[in-house]
């Protein structure tokens, strides 16, 4: 038989509604059945879908009985049992979303569906308005349930069971006009009009598409649970390495792809075990939850807190350059050193700090706060380190313009003499300009201090690029184009503050992430290979490579 013939004997011999009615009866139970069967509770209300689905068959069975019983069963009983269902995806609606339902929503229209069907039992036409418009505003409820309802995981599921939804107000728009204007086809139930397939058709693929709607809500919602579970610090509630590593991942592509600065905090509990020895485990327990707790709080909602292991945290700081993350870091430190424990315990944090670097794995960037962390346990805790440079203390009580000083160290010399003495004269002028940002100073001194530096790195990068390509070094010509870039970026941003249209923060944050961490810490470092070790760079001869003296 040739394919076509199929549709044209399905066309010429549709199938009769007993047929159809018979098709939905059977596929409600089934998928009423399975649901049943899997669902373990009914926290997310699948048990009262399958309620729902049950109802549907009851309903539908009245009707496919019309004829063989008495007309008031299938019109009064199967209306109300076809409503009801509706009332109950209301209920199930509103247990998924952990919300009280309102009883005069969901059981107010099935009565009044009933009491209108009893008064209009001679109309069939007037019947079907009826029925439409209540299972219309029904479905309108359980669509307002799904669209208040909150949702911190993908919406497809409330999308598909919403757009069944739409779906069904169509249909009963479409059967409400049907029975209107084109009478003839509402004569009779019985009646396979096109009008009355198309409505048991579309009923069948509501029934299937609604719950799986409902049951991909389910478990999207349980995915997400189980994704927090897995990334979550049980103790704490704060997330875990997993989720870390995924977020330090994030943004050093962010740095990479758009410069976006990032940094990192890592967080140790000074003294913790004597909290432990001392007072117990379950008081060191509630020392760390209290931590967490305080943590959170000295934090932006953007940066993300976890737990790394044991007593240490760490805190992800995106689009955050040092001066901001030291802020941060330094309000953590103090908050932790007055606030008192359970029991009456007082502890300090040490934490180590440092920048994303653009040629950073995890591994370096995580490396220089581990070593940075170190060295704050080693200067006698309760302080804060940045690996590469040195923090000088806070001021008192206004830590917003706190912006750090560079610092020489003799591992920043890449072997060329004429390169390095140049580098070490531009540490000289960025800290003159740092200087700057610590007291309020005249926008008149920052412009020239930029001015300043700006000239010295312009005729730094002419030297660094002859010498690099007299050298062959294979990455010349992208190095000069690096510099060209930080040239024309400092112009602009030196004749926006010159006109008033930005903060001297940028202008710091320019400087000390763009120039130094970025460019002269990692680019240059690059072409270091290139040049023989000079006697000058012989360790006896480092002295010099002390911490500058402050601007
Ligand atoms: P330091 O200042 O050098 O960091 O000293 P410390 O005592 O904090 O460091 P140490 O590494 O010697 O001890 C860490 C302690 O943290 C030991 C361990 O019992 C305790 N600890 C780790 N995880 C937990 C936890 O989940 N609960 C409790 N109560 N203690 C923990
Ligand atoms: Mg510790
Ligand atoms: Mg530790």
């Amino acid at each position: 038989m040739l394919p076509g013939d199929n549709s044209r004997r399905m066309l010429a011999h549709p199938p009769d509604i007993p047929t159809m009615l018979g098709a939905i009866i059977l596929t409600s139970l089934a998928l009423a059945v399975s649901l049943g069967w899997t669902a373990r509770d009914n926290r997310d209300g699948l048990r009262t879908w399958t309620q729902a689905l049950c109802l549907t068959a009851g309903g539908c069975l009245m009707h496919a009985l019309r004829g063989t019983i008495p007309d008031w069963a299938p019109i009064l009983l199967g209306n109300a049992l076809l409503s009801l269902s509706l009332s109950l995806g209301l209920r199930a609606a509103c247990r998924f979303h952990g919300v009280q339902e309102n009883p005069w929503a969901a059981f107010l229209p099935p009565c009044i569906l009933v009491v209108g069907l009893a008064l209009l039992m001679d109309d069939f036409r007037y019947r079907v308005v009826l029925a439409s418009l209540v299972n219309l505003v029904q479905v309108g409820l359980i669509a307002r349930q799904l669209l208040l309802g909150r949702y911190d995981f993908p919406t497809r599921g409330r999308n598909m069971l919403l757009a069944s939804g739409a779906f069904d107000i169509l249909l009963a728009v479409g059967r409400c006009w049907g029975a209107i204007f084109l009478p003839h086809d509402f004569q009779t139930f019985f009646q396979p009009s096109p009008l009355q397939l198309a409505a048991y058709f579309s009923a069948f693929l509501l029934l299937i598409m609604a719950t799986n709607g409902f049951m991909m809500m389910a478990k999207d919602r349980s995915d997400a649970r189980l994704r927090q579970l897995a990334m979550r610090d049980r103790l704490t509630g704060c997330w875990n390495r997993v989720r870390i590593e995924e977020a330090a991942g994030q943004e050093m592509d962010r740095l990479r792809r758009y410069a976006h600065p990032a940094c990192v905090i890592l967080v140790d509990l000074d003294h913790f075990k004597n909290v432990n020895d001392r007072h117990g485990h379950e008081a060191g327990d509630a020392v760390l939850r209290d931590f967490a707790q305080i943590a959170r709080e000295c934090i932006r909602a953007t940066d993300i807190l976890g737990r790394w292991g044991g007593e240490e945290f760490i805190v992800i700081l995106p689009m955050s350059d040092l001066p901001e993350a030291l802020v941060i870091a330094e309000r953590m430190r103090r908050c932790i050193e007055r606030h008192i424990f359970p029991q009456g315990l007082r502890i300090t944090i040490s934490l180590g700090v440092a920048a994303c670097l653009a040629t950073d794995t995890w591994t370096d960037w995580f490396r220089r706060a581990d070593a940075a962390l170190y060295r704050a346990k080693a200067g006698g805790r309760n302080k804060i380190q940045i690996e590469g440079f040195d923090p000088p203390s806070l001021p008192a009580n206004d830590s917003r313009h706190y912006v750090s000083q560079l610092v020489w160290r003799e591992d920043y010399l890449c072997g060329e003499p004429e390169i390095d003495a140049q580098h070490r004269r531009l540490f000289e002028q960025g800290n003159a300009l740092l200087a700057l940002a610590g007291r309020t100073s005249p926008p008149g001194e920052i412009l020239a201090a930029t001015r300043a530096l700006i000239a010295g790195t312009c005729a730094h990068f002419a030297t660094e690029d002859r010498i690099l390509a007299a050298a062959g070094y294979a990455g010349a010509a992208e190095h000069a184009r690096i510099h060209r870039d930080l040239l024309a970026r400092g112009e602009t941003l030196l004749q926006a503050y010159g006109r008033g249209e930005i903060e001297p923060a940028q202008i710091f944050h320019f400087v000390l992430h763009d120039m130094f961490a970025n460019h002269i810490l990692v680019h240059d470092r690059q072409f270091s290979t290139c040049f023989a070790p000079s006697p000058l760079l012989e360790p006896a001869q480092h002295s010099s490579s002390q911490p500058l003296p402050r601007a």
